[in-house]
């Protein structure tokens, strides 16, 4: 597979929770990409180069720029992405993966843990921005009520999409008294009850890889679901 390659700077860094950052920069109107792909992201850091992979977590159809997500570390990695500035240049390899929806097959359901919300953004972004009429349901888990990244977003999103619904899982913490929210780790019983249609979706799961490991083996093993209806991406290394 040959990859693109492409030089371009920063433009924003928008912080997004306690932990998490966004970054922005010039598409140079020529990053083309499929909605739940990927890139790789080289920086120089004290003399050194260092390259890491992050989804996009834009949307195709959000033009002008391309943006990914980290959940930010003590890693020099983390240090070097810190150290950017508006105009800071960097170099990219692009796209990747085939963790990609664009609607077909028509209904779809999401399974996320913490950080791995950010692909299925870009495609839940893209279906309402195409006004898609593909059903997905996302179920996404995190830790604490601060941990969820991009709920503007998806509210902004279910608002305009009728066929995009959202639930949400705490599994550290007690949801707020006004929050619609489920109680504990994505489960069988809670796919059983949040998609009671699950046996005629498509599942793509995303988050860090014992996340991902167990969410496959639960929807082959407790739900029989045939490996033809679901599609995975792991975030390894990390
Ligand atoms: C296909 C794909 C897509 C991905 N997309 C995303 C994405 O959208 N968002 C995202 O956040 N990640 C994504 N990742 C993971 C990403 O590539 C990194 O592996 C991840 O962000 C961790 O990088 P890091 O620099 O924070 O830690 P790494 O350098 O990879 O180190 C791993 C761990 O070691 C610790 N560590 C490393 N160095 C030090 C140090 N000097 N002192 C103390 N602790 C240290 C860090 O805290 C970290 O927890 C993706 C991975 C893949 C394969």
């Amino acid at each position: 597979m040959k990859f693109r390659e492409l030089e371009t700077e920063l433009i924003e860094v928008i912080e997004r929770t306690h932990n998490v950052m966004s970054f922005r920069f010039d598409d140079r109107g020529e990053v083309t990409f499929r909605p739940g792909q990927f890139f790789q992201l080289f920086l120089d850091w004290e003399g050194e180069e260092l390259d890491h992979w992050f989804s996009f977590s834009s949307s195709p159809t959000e033009k002008g720029f391309f943006e990914f997500t980290k959940k930010m570390s003590e890693s020099d990695y983390s240090d070097a992405l810190r150290a950017l500035e508006p105009g800071s240049r960097v170099r990219i390899k692009y796209p990747m993966g085939k963790f990609i929806y664009e609607g077909e097959p028509d209904r779809a359901a999401f399974l996320s843990g913490g950080i791995g919300i950010t692909p299925i953004r870009s495609i839940c972004r893209w279906l309402t921005d195409t006004g898609s009429k593909a059903d997905a349901r996302v179920l996404y888990s995190a830790r604490t009520p601060g941990d969820f990244v991009f709920l503007d977003d998806f509210e902004e999103m279910t608002r305009r999409n009728p066929n995009l619904s959202l639930v949400l899982s705490l599994t550290d913490a007690a949801p707020p008294g006004d929050w619609d929210c489920r109680a504990g780790r994505i489960c069988s019983e809670m796919v059983r009850e949040e998609i009671p249609d699950y046996r005629d979706r498509t599942f793509f799961i995303c988050g860090p890889p014992r996340m991902v490991e167990g969410m496959v083996g639960m929807l082959k093993d407790d739900l029989a679901l045939p490996a033809a209806q679901i599609i995975s991406e792991d975030f390894k290394g990390y």
